[in-house]
């Protein structure tokens, strides 16, 4: 079933959507963007003559009731943004009565899911290594089933629409799905958005295909490098990792970030870049820093000779351009993760000039893909969000799908 193929009208509508927004020390919201994502779904339920029942965790309360990730904090910003009042159930697990008492156009936000530890469906206070630790996993599984099945009894339809948590096998996000029909579940827009743009980098690849991966550390992203290195023209390689690949190549990096024990990884990533006729593209200069700081002294280097008590903070100009002239051509393009400490205003050129590039081959016709905290981060620094083909919502979910996993999320709808 389709979100747009399905009349809303008198049915209660569950949907899970990611509201983990981020928020002040006061618990003011300082960005909207998630609720703001959400949006299209929560008010085509609303206008076909539905009832919304709105499920979301918000940060790691661990499975424990914690008054600091509330989301009765974000309700009036939700009830602002739908342009309609919003009642609140304090206890997500005993709302029975409050949805059964939803009339159509009404709205109902469940207190947050993780105050469960049914949600996430890990068992707690036990470590992995405890004998006892598969038996207290199997229960806990049989009381997420319970949990869900609770969910799942408020409403006649069921949307997902939470991108940014598709890649877990929680209650919220898959195992509720078991207990409605295909006919009565269903993606929201949101996620329709975020799993066609995948679709577009993974299937319908126009080339040259660049793909740029920044960020601290290579052994977070090794295994979306790896799958990328069977389908791109172009890897860039930059931030942080560039100087294990330095170190790695036998360069002197001073006291520039390093995974060490990731020397033979840097090199085999280089061979098989090599043998599989990638082009994988590494900063031959940098803007180091003599401090981890705005204010640090710089200077521009070759990466593979930073003198002691400096480090690389961000790719120097060389570097830059070369970046640029394998985005520029490109047809298709990825990017996650900076190139630089972009935090700081000093250390921004980097990834300034990936964002421009992809910007510019967007104009010419490419679609570009910029997921992960950190690059959209970047993106809305520079303002160039709406410059380019597609913002990802998703971190680790869409890391996970373009590694080709199917994500939990996604599986549990189409089952
Ligand atoms: P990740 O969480 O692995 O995607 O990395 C994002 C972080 O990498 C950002 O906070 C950047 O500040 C950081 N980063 C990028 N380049 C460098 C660098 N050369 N040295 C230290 N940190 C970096």
């Amino acid at each position: 079933m389709t979100i747009d193929n399905y009349n809303f009208a008198n049915k209660k509508a569950i949907v899970r959507v990611d509201f983990n927004v981020p928020l002040d020390e006061n618990g003011h919201i300082t960005d909207d963007t998630r609720i703001r994502g959400a949006l299209p779904t929560l008010k085509k339920i609303l206008a076909d003559g539905g009832s919304l029942i709105i499920m979301s965790h918000m940060g790691k309360p661990k499975g424990k009731v914690n008054a600091k990730f509330s989301l009765s904090q974000i309700k009036d910003d939700v009830a602002k943004a739908l342009g309609t009042d919003v009642i609140f159930a304090p206890d997500c697990a005993n709302a029975k009565e409050a949805a059964a008492n939803l009339k159509p156009g009404q709205v109902l936000l469940l207190e947050n899911l993780r105050f469960y530890p049914e949600e996430e469906g890990k068992p707690v206070g036990i470590e992995k290594e405890d004998p006892a630790y598969d038996a207290a996993k199997k229960e806990m599984k049989e009381r997420q089933k319970e949990f869900s099945k609770t969910l799942a009894s408020y409403a006649d339809v069921y949307v997902n629409d939470a991108f940014g948590t598709a890649h877990r096998k929680h209650a919220s996000t898959a195992v509720i799905a078991d207990y409605f029909d295909k006919d009565n579940k269903m993606l929201g827009y949101l996620m329709e958005k975020e799993v066609q743009a995948v679709d577009n980098i993974l299937s319908n690849i126009q080339r040259p295909f660049t793909a740029i991966m920044g960020g601290s550390k290579v052994s977070t992203k090794i295994g979306i490098i790896e799958n990328l290195m069977d389908k791109v023209d172009n890897l860039i390689l930059c931030g942080g990792m560039t100087y294990t690949f330095a170190k790695a190549m036998g360069g002197k990096i001073g006291d520039s970030i390093c995974e060490d024990d990731k020397l033979d990884l840097a090199r085999e990533i280089m061979a098989k870049a090599k043998a599989k006729g990638v082009n994988l593209v590494l900063g031959t200069d940098c803007v180091a820093g003599n401090a981890f700081s705005n204010d640090a002294e710089t200077m521009i280097c070759p990466s593979n000779d930073i003198p002691d008590g400096w480090e690389g903070m961000d790719a120097g100009p060389e570097t830059r351009k070369a970046f640029a002239e394998v985005i520029e051509p490109a047809k298709t393009i990825l990017w996650n993760g900076p190139a630089g400490v972009f935090e700081f205003d000093n250390f921004t050129a980097g990834s300034r000039a990936i964002a421009e590039a992809i910007v510019k081959a967007t104009e010419k016709g490419a679609f570009s893909l910029v997921g992960g905290g950190d690059s959209v981060a970047c993106v809305n620094k520079f303002g160039l969000a709406d410059s380019v083909s597609y913002v990802s919502t998703g971190g680790g979910a869409l890391l996970e799908a373009i590694e080709g996993k199917e994500l939990p999320g996604v599986a549990a709808i189409k089952k």
